[in-house]
């Protein structure tokens, strides 16, 4: 990968670079898109990064799809597809993490400790080994994409981070690898999850208080989804995802929800 990258530089061809997890779905699609009328040449990263996941949580069971995630590459226009190996990712006596102070411990950080450590370790390798002019996140992952544009910038890391809108099922929910999880009948409730999120927003923008608009959100899932727990439902300030203490100015509203053994997250940006 590295010496494909050093020829097309050479060539003075830019490159983009979609780090992904693989199982790809139109969310991932539309980042390559994106990446594809960016840059002279697009390269997808797959790679199921174990250091992102906890003990307990599903590394071993993630989805994958290899044959399948490589023709939706090329549909999509990807040049090329890093797929390395965990031992190739993390050789033996591999010592070195990359943690981002703050943003690493808020949200999905206190539900997931040492998951964003994992997440900005393996973000900084792909892009070492690719060297990117730039690099597409989704919002999805809003505090994913936060926080590897803080560790871009505080490391002179010289590439441009992109964020790019969730994509979802014309229901509401966000596509995620993980909606794979779910029964039909989850599935079907799925979605009130980003429908209370858009229902709190409303409350926001009237004018109520962050927690108010909290509540709201919360109770409004538990109606729809009595089975389900919710980890999380915070309006943060959607530069430095701290809590925001009046509705007013750039904000987003991030939740986490587990529905049966599937955690699902979703967010919405709030402008007042
Ligand atoms: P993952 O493979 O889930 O780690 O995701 C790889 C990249 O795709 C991340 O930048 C995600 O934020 C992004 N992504 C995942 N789901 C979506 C979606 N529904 N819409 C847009 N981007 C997404």
């Amino acid at each position: 990968m590295s010496e494909l990258v050093r020829r097309w530089r050479e060539q003075g061809l830019s490159i983009g670079l979609v780090p992904t997890m693989g199982a790809l779905h139109e969310g991932h699609a539309s980042l390559i898109r994106r990446a594809r009328r960016g840059n002279d040449r697009v390269v997808v990263s797959i790679f199921v990064n174990p250091a992102q996941f906890g003990p307990g949580e599903d590394y071993a069971r993630y989805p994958r799809a290899l044959s399948r995630d490589l023709a939706l590459c090329r549909r999509c226009g990807a040049d090329a597809v890093y797929h390395p190996g965990v031992s190739q990712v993390y050789p033996e006596g591999f010592s070195t993490a990359v943690q981002v102070s703050g943003l690493s411990e808020r949200l999905e950080g206190k539900f997931r400790p040492g998951h964003f450590r994992g997440v900005a370790t393996v973000v900084l390798k792909l892009l070492e080994t690719t060297r990117p002019e730039r690099a597409y996140f989704g919002e999805k992952d809003y505090q994913q994409l936060t926080l590897v544009r803080r560790m871009a910038s505080d490391l002179d890391l010289g590439v441009a981070i992109v964020g790019c809108p969730t994509a979802r099922q014309p229901d509401g929910l966000a596509l995620s690898s993980r909606n794979a999880y779910l029964s039909p009948r989850e599935r079907a409730l799925a979605p009130a999850i980003h429908a209370a999120l858009v229902a709190a927003r409303g409350l926001a923008r009237g004018g109520a208080s962050p927690k108010a608009v909290e509540r709201r959100a919360r109770a409004r899932i538990l109606a729809s989804i009595p089975q389900a727990r919710v980890d999380y439902v915070e309006l943060v300030d959607a530069r430095t995802l701290r809590p925001a203490e009046r509705a007013r100015g750039r904000l987003r509203l991030l939740a986490a929800v587990w529905l049966g053994k599937t955690r699902l997250i979703d967010n919405i940006p709030v402008f007042n």
